[in-house]
């Protein structure tokens, strides 16, 4: 069982204002692996206190100063690389070869990575007769989800830390303890008291009270629209300047002259990463209306051979999902699909046969003959469920990719690669992968419409926590 009763407030390990706390559960077999406190209103003022008074100090370090601490920081992650993959296998249900992979691998990575881009990045120029400097924003709020908890908490701390900024870090309830994890890695790397601080808590009573606080400057959020929606009418009250990174709902164009196994194996894979729950999976195949008989078959046969089972056996291929709230909530939408008459080709909403008992296991599912107006089509299900919507011709595919308020990401699939970015152009949504592209690290990654505003990653993400100042100079 792993408890963790004491908050990581200006440098210290400080017990909560309240005794409350949250249990986490095990998503592998249901059961509470262990608890973390519920910090309330009280600790995030303690939080802010600490961070806004560390901020003039770290703020006008010397970047390599920041750099080389945020080095430090990853390699203390590295270090503790088996013990992350293996708490986020458990707290989030991804199998721990890809845990391990992704998890822990990113964030250590992105540590690292802003470090070389705080090196190279240049904090002023000239304009005429201005010199432009670049200022960190001042103290962050960050809020963040449990699908990929360190990797988003990443993604937000490291360019903030970077930017000069100092951090208050509201993980998710739901995943919490990759988080403690960092805190001792920041503590032992001896970033100075005050610049990093976590406050667990719940969204309603932690997370507002964060976003209400006078002495943040800046919200950074990654999770639900719904959320995300509350937030920004929070945050307004105080001006607070606000990063969205919200839901999605993306397509993947499957152009006529596409490999038509390759494009829909890697669909099924983008669907089904992380068990469905992957802000950019690529939850609605789109293919053509001819190549649709022959495309919904491969999908099938794909989606049967994602093995169901425990997070840590070795042959897992499909993990469960995280929650019982996330079960019950795929498990309706699945029940939805069907009512409203798509084709159940694979899955169902039933338990797989075989998953262990327990843990919040669903089959992977594949519907066919899914119209964009279906509920399944519109909106985000969080789990491993794909919707195959045939297309007339290449208009109606850009049409039905862009008929949703998401525009998070996308793929598009054509021989002709041409072809493929000139119909990726038209998507409206923040990244599109061009058959089968990788993941890049440095590229900016966020949100068009409801999925939100501001980009993460590489140096986009550093430019998120800085503000412009313009010195007019008379001579
Ligand atoms: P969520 O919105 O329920 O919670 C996210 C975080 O916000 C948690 O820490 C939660 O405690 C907090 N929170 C909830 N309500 C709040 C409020 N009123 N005020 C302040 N904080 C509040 O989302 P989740 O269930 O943890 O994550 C799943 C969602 O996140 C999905 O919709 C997914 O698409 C999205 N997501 C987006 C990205 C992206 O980069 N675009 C990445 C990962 C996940």
């Amino acid at each position: 069982m792993l408890v963790r009763d004491k908050l990581f407030i200006g440098g210290r390990w400080v017990a909560p204002s309240t005794p409350e706390t949250i249990d986490v559960h095990n998503a592998g077999t249901g059961e509470v692996m262990g608890r973390v406190p519920a910090g309330a209103a009280k600790d995030m003022d303690a939080a802010v206190a600490a961070a806004r008074s560390a901020l003039d100090a770290w703020s006008s370090k010397e970047p390599s100063f920041r750099a080389e601490l945020l080095e430090k920081i990853s390699a203390g992650l590295k270090a503790r690389a088996d013990e992350l993959a293996k708490t986020i296998a458990q707290e989030v249900g991804m199998p721990l070869k890809m845990a391990s992979r992704i998890q822990a691998g990113l964030p250590i990575a992105n540590f690292s990575n802003y470090s070389k881009i705080l090196r190279d990045f240049s904090f002023e120029t000239r304009v005429g007769n201005s010199v432009v400097v670049r200022e960190p924003v001042g103290v962050v709020g960050a809020i963040t989800p449990w699908n990929y908890p360190l990797h988003q908490i990443a993604l937000k701390v490291a360019p903030a830390l970077a930017a000069g900024c100092t951090v208050v870090l509201k993980p998710s309830e739901v995943a919490p303890f990759n988080a403690f994890i960092l805190a001792e890695v920041m503590e032992a790397a001896g970033l100075p008291a005050g610049v990093f601080n976590l406050v667990t808590g719940t969204g309603a009573a932690a997370g507002e009270a964060l976003v209400r606080h006078p002495g943040v400057d800046m919200i950074s959020f990654t999770g639900s629209t719904r959320a995300g929606k509350r937030i920004s009418e929070l945050a307004s009250q105080t001006v607070k300047r606000v990063a969205l990174e919200l839901g999605g709902k993306s397509a993947s164009v499957v152009l006529d002259d596409a490999d038509l196994a390759a494009a829909v194996k890697g669909t099924v894979n983008g669907c089904y990463l992380n068990s469905g729950q992957t802000c950019t999976a690529l939850t609605r195949l789109l293919v053509s209306e001819k190549q649709y008989p022959e495309a919904a078959k491969i999908a099938a046969e794909v989606a049967k051979g994602f093995t169901v089972g425990d997070p840590l056996a070795e042959t897992t291929k499909l993990g469960p999902l995280t929650s019982q709230a996330q079960l019950e909530r795929v498990r309706s939408y699945i029940r939805k699909g069907i009512e409203e008459g798509a084709e159940l080709l694979a899955g169902g909403p039933d338990s797989p046969e075989g998953a262990p008992k327990g843990g919040y296991y669903v089959k992977p599912t594949v519907f066919g003959k899914v119209k964009n107006s279906m509920t399944i089509a519109q909106e985000e299900i969080f789990g491993p469920v794909l919707s195959i919507i045939p297309y007339k011709d290449e208009e109606d595919a850009v049409r039905i990719a862009n008929d949703t308020p998401y525009g998070l990401a996308g793929a598009v699939w054509s021989k002709d690669e041409a072809r493929a970015q000139r119909v990726a152009r038209r998507i409206r949504a923040g990244q599109i992968d061009i058959n089968g592209g990788a993941f890049n690290m440095n590229a900016p990654f966020g949100g068009f419409k409801q999925s939100g505003h501001g980009r993460e990653a590489g140096v986009y993400g550093l430019e998120e926590f800085l503000e412009y100042k313009s010195l007019q100079l008379k001579g």
